[in-house]
């Protein structure tokens, strides 16, 4: 077995002779001793050779989640950042060590730099589509925050855009690489719930539009849609995780609260389903009005899964409960983990060309089922064929 013992020739080199021993029994001191490398090591990539991200946009949730979450990346680095704010632009790239930052005015120049291979878009949704597509344009690769767009012809012309030049293009959805999601996901596939005959979500939280992160998410313009494009997607994009195929039929009715004036623009809340061609539906809701909440339960014909919480950053717990056993919580992994796989599985997908789990097309999809419960809710509750 491979043996390294520098260590302990440092140590004699250093003058250090014969090991002393102590105690009673004159039982040896401990010496230091080199170890072979595990079997299954898997080592991070060195810095110099990971895949090289510029973070577009430095608000709350790339300050907060995504660079924090480059920190445990094992294929990925920070190569360069854009905001608009010089003085932040400069306090984080020192912070992280990030070698270049930009403004949006120098992007272009951005794009020409080769230490930049993905490009992770984390600007407000009416912004999405113009950045992520110049990107594209410029030879990146782009990951960028859900929702896609603001419309589904925004996020065509992604797609397009991202077809030719022969780049990938993803849509963060975190929970397809956060552990108690995949945990679930997995027991559903085993068959360990039986068949699915019902799901519910519900997502939201009060939105405040004092708070600069949430003001802009009351505008159409750069919000793109309410409660639903914003929160209420993870719940929609979770669902369908547990379905290969498409619903059938979308209904919607409105949650907005009457008079309430921050929902002027977008809608405050929705309540929304999903049927599919099997029969199952899918009931959901999303607001900008209730406590914050993230949960979903998949009903089976032989037990349920309940994620509660389903796609926080930290906290998500996974509940399995089968005939005639008690309910098992599972938490299989930590959660904050998500945002440094996410990152990895994109670059992997970059430098390989395989395909990317949560492509443009899955975002695509989500915006049009949005834009189908809202034209359903704007007919108060038709049903809308969609498949
Ligand atoms: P913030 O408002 O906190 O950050 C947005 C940043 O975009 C700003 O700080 C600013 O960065 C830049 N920006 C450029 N132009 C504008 C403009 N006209 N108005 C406002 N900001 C502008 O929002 P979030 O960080 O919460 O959201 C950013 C993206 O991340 C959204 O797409 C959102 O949906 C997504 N998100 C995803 C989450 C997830 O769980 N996957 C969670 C939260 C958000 P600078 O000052 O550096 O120029």
């Amino acid at each position: 077995m491979p043996h390294f013992s520098v260590g302990r020739r440092r140590l004699i080199a250093a003058g250090v002779g014969a090991p002393l021993l102590i105690g009673a029994g004159g039982s040896a001191t401990p010496q230091v001793s080199g170890q072979a490398l595990p079997g299954d090591a898997a080592l991070p990539e060195p810095p110099a050779t990971r895949v090289g991200w510029a973070i577009v946009g430095l608000g709350s949730f790339a300050l907060g989640q995504v660079i924090p979450g480059f920190l445990d990346a094992r294929l990925s680095r920070i190569g360069a950042l854009v905001s608009g704010n010089p003085d932040k632009r400069k306090q984080v790239a020192e912070r992280y060590g990030v070698p270049r930052s930009y403004s949006y005015e120098d992007y272009d120049r951005l794009i020409d730099d080769d230490g930049v291979e993905c490009v992770y878009i984390a600007l407000p949704v009416g912004l999405h589509a113009e950045y992520t597509i110049r990107a594209l344009k410029a030879g990146k690769h782009v990951l960028c925050e859900k929702p896609m767009a603001s419309t589904s012809q925004e996020c065509e012309a992604m797609i397009t855009a991202a077809r030719e030049a022969g780049r990938q293009l993803g849509v963060a959805y975190r929970v397809h690489f956060e552990a108690t999601n995949l945990e679930a996901l997995r027991r559903f596939r085993a068959g360990e719930i039986g068949e699915l005959r019902h799901l519910s979500t519900e997502a939201g939280f009060v939105i405040n539009p004092e708070y600069p992160p949430h003001a802009w998410r009351l505008t159409r313009a750069l919000g793109g849609g309410g409660s639903m494009f914003d929160i209420g997607i993870y719940g929609l994009n979770g669902a369908l995780m547990y379905f290969d195929e498409p619903p059938r039929e979308v209904s919607a009715v409105y949650s907005t609260p009457q008079g309430d004036p921050r929902f002027a623009e977008v809608e405050g809340g929705i309540d929304w389903r999903l049927r599919f061609a099997n029969g199952v539906s899918v009931q959901g809701a999303s607001s900008y009005t209730f406590s914050y909440t993230t949960g979903q339960r998949m009903l089976g014909s032989r037990g349920s899964l309940e994620l509660q919480p389903a796609s926080t950053y930290y906290d998500n717990a996974l509940s399995l409960r089968r005939d005639g056993q008690p309910p098992a919580l599972l938490r299989p992994g930590n959660p904050i983990q998500q945002f440094a796989a996410q990152v990895d599985a994109f670059s992997e997908a970059a430098r390989s060309g395989t395909p990317h789990r949560t492509p443009g097309e899955m975002g695509l999809r989500d915006i049009r089922l949005i834009e189908a419960m809202y034209r359903s809710a704007d007919q108060q509750g038709a049903l809308v064929r969609v498949g």
